[in-house]
């Protein structure tokens, strides 16, 4: 069941410490309801000051007060309270007919944790349930330009949403100053979430943010995301690996060139090449490539913006595709592929025609010899 109510200006009462309920609270509060909170003091916990706009309540002394308590609010939300008390609120929503919600109360260890979270390539969609769910409890959000962070105010309104990414004109935060930012925050007793585009383990410097986590004693998990390197040639119907066609395919970075070396394994390898960052060595790698041997009539790809309405396809081939992605102006970020492959994609004209015949007549032939 999927409910959304509009709380602006509507009396949310909280049960539990400030502490605890610190997510929840935020969490109303960005929706404009008028927060009240009752919480006593438990033992052992220091007590705790909510935000200043929450207007705290007492426990009420007269087992009657329950029932003025919770009538005198629209919504009662239990975070935090004893079994017996519980069993007490629960009875006067019932009896007053007032909405009754639980919610898991946040954690009130000293020391917090970092969760790196791959937003997979943009769209929304591309999200984990995972990573939804580890957004909805943080305390702290530090996202990338390429992370999907349109929908961070309806994912986790309570949470303070800091832009680590490039924005134009300006610089992107150094990743040291990213790590720094992580570790202190987790350090304050903060559940950290560190958004990112794609998978946090391709290309996006994940590993270094797990080691500095490490190093600083933080408790620290990543869940994996959907990663551009497969899914923006899926977008444009370009399948990384096709029987018969191709059963390797390499994903690598054109943030620097690749040496000779490198190129002339890469040229040998066969199978699919796929490149992150590689607008601006593109000249480099393909002449390389057919320095190397590559067939010079290898169809190429270059999928700019994937899963956005700007989302544009430009088909060549390994001779041709840098004049012609210069005329267009192609611009990053995009996802390049070289191989084979590239034939498959939608909107092709007869030469992927004829290759899918091609494979079609493989595959019924060895249906035919296995008979
Ligand atoms: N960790 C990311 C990659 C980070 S490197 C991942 O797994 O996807 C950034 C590069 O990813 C960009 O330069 C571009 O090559 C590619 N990229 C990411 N999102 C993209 C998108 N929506 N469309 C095209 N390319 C994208």
């Amino acid at each position: 069941m999927d409910i959304s109510l509009d709380l602006a200006g509507r009396r949310v009462l909280v049960f539990g410490g400030a502490l605890a309920a610190r997510r929840v609270l935020a969490r109303f509060l960005a929706a404009e309801a008028i927060v009240y909170l009752a919480s006593v003091t438990v033992d052992g916990h220091p007590q705790e000051r909510p935000h200043p706009q929450v207007r705290p309540v007492e426990y009420p002394h007269f087992p009657h007060g329950w029932r003025d308590l919770v009538s005198a609010v629209d919504l009662v939300v239990l975070v935090e309270v004893s079994e017996s008390t519980e069993r007490i609120i629960v009875d006067a929503c019932a009896a007053q007919r007032v909405w009754l919600s639980r919610e898991p109360a946040a954690s009130v260890a000293p020391l917090g944790r970092v969760t790196l979270v791959g937003g997979g390539p943009g769209d929304d969609g591309l999200l984990t349930m995972a990573g939804v769910q580890a957004l909805r409890d943080a305390d702290i959000v530090f996202y990338d330009k390429l992370s999907p962070h349109g929908r961070l105010d309806e994912w986790c309104p309570g949470a303070e949403h800091v832009d680590v990414g490039k924005t134009p004109g300006h610089h992107a935060t150094p990743q040291a100053d990213i790590e720094r930012m992580l570790v202190d925050s987790a350090l304050a007793g903060l559940t950290v979430v560190r958004l990112k585009g794609g998978d946090p383990f391709v290309f996006g410097r994940g590993g270094e943010e797990v080691l500095a986590c490490r190093e600083a004693g933080v408790p620290v998990t990543v869940i994996s995301g959907v990663t551009s390197a497969i899914s923006v040639p899926a977008a444009a119907g370009i399948p990384v690996t096709h029987r018969e066609l191709s059963r390797v395919f390499t994903v690598l970075s054109g943030h620097a060139p690749l040496s000779e070396n490198e190129l002339a394994h890469l040229a040998g390898l066969g199978g699919t090449i796929v490149v992150l960052m590689g607008v601006g060595t593109l000249p480099h790698l393909t002449a390389g490539l057919a320095r190397h041997g590559m067939r010079t009539d290898m169809p190429v790809a270059i999928i700019e913006q994937g899963f956005s309405s700007r989302q544009r396809t430009t088909k060549a081939r390994l001779d041709t595709i840098t004049p012609l992605a210069a005329k267009l102006g192609a611009r990053s970020p995009a996802v390049l592929v070289i191989g084979e492959v590239v034939r498959l994609s939608q909107h092709d004209d007869a030469a992927s025609e004829e290759l899918l015949q091609a494979i079609a007549g493989n595959a019924e032939h060895a249906l035919n010899a296995e008979h």
